[in-house]
């Protein structure tokens, strides 16, 4: 049996029965938040209990919102590695950084989370058929766990959807819509589609299932650095899902006893595209701000789930910081080049994010951080190659390859 004991408002705090956005205050601000029976989930969630789990993200059965029979026992989606990078961490100015690599997922992100919790999730309230709106990333994970799981997969994409990603979703057999326009209308012709033809809606904003998924990012770091906890776990912000996810799933850690400490989160925006930044000091979100970035992962003008971040920064004691696409193309380089990982560039934007809290005095010197690497850079192959530059072009001669490596 599910957990759950029910779920509110995170605009107005009210408790609302089973829906998936608050009827008082509506799909764009009455975002839900699901509680779990922590107490319970202590009887059985223990560090003993753990040791014998899966080595996936369905380890942590007791905090996600699935009853026992749709919640698989074993899988092959997180429990991805904490890479150790001590010349990122020189370079950085921090004592110690550790990567997150859920490029390793198996779609190459960490959406692949959120989408094997929306599947199971579909499958339990008993759809058919399943769709999203995305730019990217939430797309070719829900192809993929759709098609792992037998389901029909609808999906609407913006023009700019890059071609790697593109290729997952026509790999994956999902039908794909590619929307002339931009992508909030891409986002509104799904939730439609969904609404006239029952389909399950995966879009992370309104289905408040999906963060749960996002959620065990914070577990496994929670459980992976239990007796070496971090100060700051960094993270890239676009919608606001997410940071929200990990934040929570940190916390909850120490809400069942696994760890006794908590740790602070650093949120990263584009500064491009940084509403979220700003709602840190207005406090409400600027809709007409708009903007653009080279980091499209994170490219969201209009976030749905900007108050969640928020929360989830200020409750941490965090910060949020802004990098330029200039400090993102340069922490892809220095990533892959000092650590052997290879990030996309929304999840290169967290060790970018990094540097730019030491600059400003957020972050200390002696800092132990975790960054998480949200996406693989064989994801967007035209984007990481603006950002690293070109090969040596020869002739098939020795004397070609002497020229360039004694010139170095
Ligand atoms: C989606 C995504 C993010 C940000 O997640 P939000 O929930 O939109 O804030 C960061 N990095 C990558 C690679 C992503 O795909």
């Amino acid at each position: 049996m599910s957990l759950v004991t029910h779920l509110s408002c995170v605009q107005c705090g009210k408790t609302v029965a089973d829906a998936w956005t608050c009827p008082a205050c509506g799909p764009d601000e009455g975002i839900l938040d699901i509680h779990f029976d922590y107490a319970r989930a202590k009887a059985t969630l223990t560090r003993a209990a753990l040791a014998t789990r899966t080595r996936s993200h369905w380890r942590y059965r007791e905090l996600l919102p699935l009853e026992d029979a749709f919640c698989p026992a074993d899988g092959y989606i997180g429990w991805t590695p904490l890479v150790e990078a001590p010349r990122l961490a020189t370079a950085l100015g921090v004592a110690r950084i550790r990567l997150k690599d859920d490029g390793r997922n198996a779609s190459a992100s960490f959406k692949d989370r959120a989408s094997s919790v929306g599947v199971q999730h579909a499958l339990q309230a008993g759809a058919r058929e399943i769709a999203c709106a995305s730019t990217g990333n939430a797309a070719s994970s829900l192809a993929h766990c759709a098609a792992a799981a037998g389901l029909a997969c609808n999906i609407f994409v913006p023009q700019t959807v890059p071609e790697g990603k593109l290729a997952q979703l026509l790999a994956y057999g999902a039908r794909v819509f590619k929307v002339k326009g931009p992508y909030d209308l891409a986002y509104d012709l799904c939730g439609k589609a969904c609404a006239r033809f029952g389909w399950y809606n995966r879009n992370c904003a309104i289905n408040p299932y999906l963060v749960e998924g996002k959620k065990t990012g914070g577990l496994e770091v929670a459980e992976q650095c239990a007796d070496d906890p971090p100060d700051w776990v960094a993270v890239s912000v676009g919608d606001g899902c997410t940071i929200a996810g990990i934040a929570k799933g940190l916390a909850s850690m120490k809400a069942v006893g696994i760890v006794s400490w908590s740790t602070r989160v650093l949120g990263v925006q584009a500064a491009g595209v940084a509403p979220i930044l700003a709602a840190m000091t207005t406090n409400r979100l600027d809709r007409a701000a708009g903007g653009t970035t080279y980091a499209d992962s994170i490219n969201c003008p209009v976030p749905r789930n900007w108050r969640k971040a928020v929360n989830a920064v200020r409750d941490s004691n965090g910060a949020m910081v802004a990098v330029t696409d200039e400090q993102i193309m340069e922490s892809v380089r220095v990533t892959g080049r000092l650590s052997g990982v290879f990030a996309e560039p929304a999840a290169a934007t967290a060790v970018a994010g990094i540097a730019e809290a030491r600059r400003k005095g957020i972050i200390e010197a002696k800092a132990s951080v975790v960054a998480m690497i949200t996406g693989n850079g064989l994801k967007d192959i035209s984007g990481a190659l603006r950002a690293v530059g070109k090969p040596h072009e020869i002739a098939p001669e020795i004397g070609e390859v002497a020229r360039i490596v004694e010139s170095a």
